[in-house]
């Protein structure tokens, strides 16, 4: 499967373990985007002639195979924005008027800033109450603690699927039935950033409201993503952002705009980005949720071994050892190696993994870690990636284990 990536032509010895961050693309997503640049390169919407056109039909038939990918009832229940974070963003202000200063949102403190943030603004502009539910030891969402803090006034719940820390996943279906049955009005947001690429989605068993997820996470072009929105919902809210092309009548007074989706994509979309999207999810669904999961599921837990065997008594890895509840994310920490040297260390030897807090400080407040070291797999990587990865780590322990002084004149 790497070699239909073209980065690992051009860089053979990289071993690349921060799909978290972002997936290298295979040569069909970039083939996709070339080709609408060089063969279409018009816009959508509101050209009349043969070529407009055919671009407007390539780009709403995305917009229908992102709606089968991810289980939606229709294509009008999904909107084009430019990723996780603009989802969620917008989300928050297509909530914004129907909040009022006595209710209630809550999210989690596994959240993403993406996922903080906006709710954060949200709340402080509204006055309202913003509520902060837990996470386990084995770092999932604690469900009972979250479900304590129901009660009427309750408006929002915002939470991932699949933590970019911990790695793990949350029981998404279950935690929205419980949810629905202490509150059936709230309306339930998710975060999938990293949960699309890696395993099936399917809104409608999950029964979310809203639901966020990025291009570049799985396989697609970066400056593209996907808020979905059940249609019911999606019909009472007003448009946010104004301009060209979401529009009926703007000489009316009040102006008249299109029916959901469209009121909410003003302006020129991100047409090669949605085009290269399509391909990734060809892509995906030509390899199978199955082989990707079988193959995430080896490396993760071939990693979790070594890890463990060589450096038991030096490492503390986040989250649970149960492979079932995890996605391909492994953070840990080293004792005496600041995770920003080990990083540094491995990124001399061409092994790519990332350190810091991930965009997720109030998650390392509470764990009491200033930065984590992080590991996460693509359907690219192999054992071998693996094995790279340890001896690495090894020497980098190796370096910093020494007792000889750093420099031979300090
Ligand atoms: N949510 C989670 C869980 C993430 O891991 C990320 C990115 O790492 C985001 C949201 C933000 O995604 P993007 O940067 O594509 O907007």
């Amino acid at each position: 499967i790497k070699r239909y990536f073209p980065l690992f032509d051009r860089h053979p010895s990289l071993v690349y373990l921060d799909t978290g961050a972002t997936c290298p693309k295979p040569q069909e997503v970039i083939a996709a985007e070339r080709e609408y640049e060089e063969a279409f390169s018009t816009n959508v919407g509101r050209g009349l002639y043969p070529l407009a056109e055919a671009t407007t039909e390539r780009f709403e038939a995305v917009r229908s195979q992102v709606a089968r990918f991810i289980g939606a009832e229709s294509e009008r229940e999904i909107i084009f924005t430019s990723g996780t974070t603009a989802s969620l963003n917008l989300a928050a202000a297509l909530l914004a008027p129907t909040l009022r200063s006595d209710d209630h949102i809550i999210t989690t403190e596994l959240e993403h800033h993406s996922n903080a943030l906006p709710w954060i603004e949200l709340a402080r502009a509204k006055n309202s109450t913003l509520h902060s539910a837990p996470f386990t030891q084995d770092g999932t969402i604690d469900v009972e603690a979250l479900l304590s803090l129901i009660n009427t006034e309750t408006k929002v719940i915002t939470l991932s699927a699949l933590s970019n820390v911990f790695g793990t996943r949350n029981p998404i279906t279950d935690i929205i039935k419980r949810i629905r049955s202490r509150n059936p009005e709230t309306i339930v947001v998710i975060d999938a950033a990293q949960m699309a690429g890696h395993f099936p989605i399917d809104v409608t068993e999950w029964d979310a409201d809203l639901v966020a997820f990025s291009g570049h996470k799985m396989y697609g072009p970066t400056g593209i993503g996907i808020l979905f929105g059940k249609h019911t919902l999606l019909e009472t809210f007003k448009p946010v952002v104004f301009g060209g092309g979401m529009v009926v009548d703007a000489c009316a007074d009040p102006a008249e705009y299109k029916e959901s989706p469209f009121c909410f994509e003003a302006g020129t979309p991100n047409i090669s980005g949605v085009i290269g999207l399509g391909a990734a999810i060809t892509f995906l669904e030509r390899i199978g949720f199955d082989t990707v999961r079988t193959h995430e599921k080896n490396l993760l837990a071939m990693t979790l071994v070594r890890m463990r065997e060589h450096f038991a008594d030096r490492i503390h890895i986040l989250g649970t050892d149960d492979i079932e509840k995890r996605g391909g994310i492994i953070s840990f920490v080293l004792d005496g190696i600041h995770p920003h040297d080990l990083a540094q260390v491995l990124g001399e030897h061409d092994i790519s993994i990332r350190a810091g807090e991930h965009c997720a400080a109030p998650l390392h407040r509470k764990l009491g870690f200033s930065a984590t070291a992080r590991v996460s797999f693509g359907i690219y990587n192999t054992e071998e990636d693996v094995e790279k990865l340890i001896s690495g780590i090894k020497n980098a322990r190796a370096l910093f284990d020494t007792k000889t002084p750093l420099h031979p004149s300090i």
